[in-house]
C-alpha cells in the first residue's frame, strides 16, 4: 500500500479517481494516473478549475467511443477537457502546450491532451482537429 498525502478518493490535490477512472468500469492505471494528475495540477495552476470529460478508457470504452486504436486514454495518459467557449479553448490549448503536453486534439466541446512524451521516446508534437481519422 502506497501512503498518500491526498484526501480519500483523490489522486492529487484537485483531481479525483471518479474523474480519471473509466466511465464504464472504473478502471485506470494507478501509477500513470498519479503522473497524469501531477501534470494536470501544473496546468490547473495557470488555467484554473477544469472539467474532465474523459480520462482513462478501457478497450471496450475506447472502441465504443471510436477512440484511436493506440489511444493514450487506455494508458491513463490522456484527458479530454470540457470547453465552453472559443476563448477558453484557445487558452486551454496554449496552457497545455506551455506545460509541455505534446499531443493536443481540438474539438468543438473539448480539448484532448496527452503525455505521449512520457510514453514514447522523443515523439513529435502533434495537434489535430476532430473528427480525427487515424
Ligand atoms: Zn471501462
Ligand atoms: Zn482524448
Amino acid at each position: 500500500m502506497i501512503a498518500t498525502l491526498y484526501k480519500p478518493g483523490f489522486i492529487s490535490d484537485h483531481f479525483t479517481v471518479a474523474e480519471i477512472a473509466c466511465r464504464c468500469c472504473g478502471s485506470y492505471n494507478r501509477a500513470a494516473a498519479h503522473v497524469l494528475c501531477q501534470e494536470l495540477e501544473k496546468v490547473r495552476l495557470v488555467s484554473g478549475p477544469i472539467v474532465i470529460i474523459s480520462g482513462h478508457r478501457c478497450l471496450a470504452s475506447n472502441t465504443r467511443i471510436g477512440g484511436a486504436k493506440q489511444s493514450l486514454h487506455m494508458q491513463t495518459m490522456a484527458v479530454d477537457i470540457q470547453v465552453m467557449a472559443d476563448s477558453q479553448r484557445f487558452r486551454l490549448v496554449q496552457q497545455f502546450v506551455q506545460c509541455g503536453w505534446l499531443g493536443i486534439g481540438v474539438g468543438n466541446r473539448m480539448v484532448h491532451a496527452d503525455l505521449r512524451h512520457m510514453v514514447f521516446l522523443n515523439p513529435p508534437a502533434v495537434m489535430w482537429a476532430y473528427p480525427h481519422e487515424e
